[in-house]
């Protein structure tokens, strides 16, 4: 058998699509600013993606750089004024934060607005993610969802594995995969028999961060096979998680790497801004819904 090419560029054009459609019927002009600390270069190749996305959609978008030795402080102030600011619909902080504000991280992370948080990463937004709430999700996993969607694999009672329990993929791909009535097993680095386990997915997600560890033989004939995973091999040579070469001889969808998942990150990234445009617009916010004690 050879897998059905499920291709990052195909799907991240309409997931494109369909956000400027959404933002062109919201008569506003969705914004994001990116705020990135220090200059590390594979951050920088994300962070202009990101902005060459916003502008491809014609969106506003804004670029905060700050230098590696900026303190907690001033990092926390630049939010504030983000999260003031009416023309920004949607902050990120770009990770990893440099090794002095490691620490801070989550300390930084909570001080996005919940409702401009279009990276789906602060607490409130998780809850509600769990809780069948949510609106804002990782945009990852998300991206990855409405790959399945387009491509029209059904994922209502399948099982679902994913190898990776990080909190930016592996947990809130199982949400997702579990609000969409999968039947979903997580994996991780303490697993007994994985193999055995992983044999069983008719939807694998592999977010393990080893290249090509998924090998054809862990593999159920005919399954989706969905590759986070980003490693670099060679200076320039950029593989997956899942050997792609032997198993697309037996799964029956794959997506390749690179142009895979990664371009669906910046497409949903995107799309959550146009969602998060639209909760301000609507006056329907998380922070407004805390602050009205709507919330649980
Ligand atoms: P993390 O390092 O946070 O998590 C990796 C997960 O893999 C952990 O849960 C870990 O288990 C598990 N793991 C590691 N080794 C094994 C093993 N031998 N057997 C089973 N499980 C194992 O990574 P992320 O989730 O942040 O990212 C995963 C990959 O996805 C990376 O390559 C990253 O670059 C890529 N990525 C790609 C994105 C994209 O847009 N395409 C976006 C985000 C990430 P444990 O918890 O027990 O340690």
């Amino acid at each position: 058998m050879t897998a059905r090419i499920l291709s990052g560029r195909e799907y991240a054009a309409k997931i494109k699509e369909a956000a400027k459609r959404e933002a062109d019927l919201l008569g506003l002009r969705p914004g994001l600013a990116v705020v990135m600390v220090g200059d590390n270069p594979a951050s920088a190749v994300y962070v202009r993606n990101k902005n060459k996305s916003c502008e491809e959609l014609g969106f506003h978008s804004v670029m905060e750089t700050l230098s590696a030795n900026t303190s907690k402080e001033r990092l926390l102030a630049v939010i504030d004024r983000l999260n003031a600011d009416a023309s920004i619909h949607g902050i990120l902080v770009q990770l990893p934060l440099p090794a002095e504000l490691s620490d801070a991280e989550q300390e930084v992370l909570n001080r996005i607005s919940p409702d401009k948080d279009v990276d789906g990463f602060h607490p409130v937004n998780v809850g509600r993610l769990s809780t069948g709430q949510g609106s804002l999700a990782p945009c990852t996993p998300a991206g990855c969802i409405k790959m399945l969607e387009y491509a029209d694999i059904p994922m209502d009672g399948k099982h679902a594995v994913i190898i990776g329990r990080s909190n930016i993929v592996g947990k809130p791909m199982a949400q997702l995969l579990l609000a969409k009535n999968a039947t979903v097993t997580i994996c991780h680095s303490h697993t007994k028999d994985l193999a055995k386990i992983v044999r069983e997915a008719d939807i694998l997600v592999a977010a393990i961060g080893k290249p090509r560890f998924v090998t054809a033989d862990m593999v159920k004939p005919g399954a989706t096979v969905i590759d986070v995973g980003i490693n670099r091999v060679e200076p320039k040579k950029l593989v997956g998680d899942v050997d792609f070469e032997a198993v697309s001889e037996v799964a029956g969808a794959i997506t390749p790497v690179p142009g895979g998942v990664g371009l669906l990150t910046v497409a949903m990234l995107m799309q959550n801004v146009v969602t998060a445009a639209k909760m301000q617009l609507q006056g329907n916010c998380n922070i407004e819904k805390t602050d009205k004690g709507k919330m649980a």
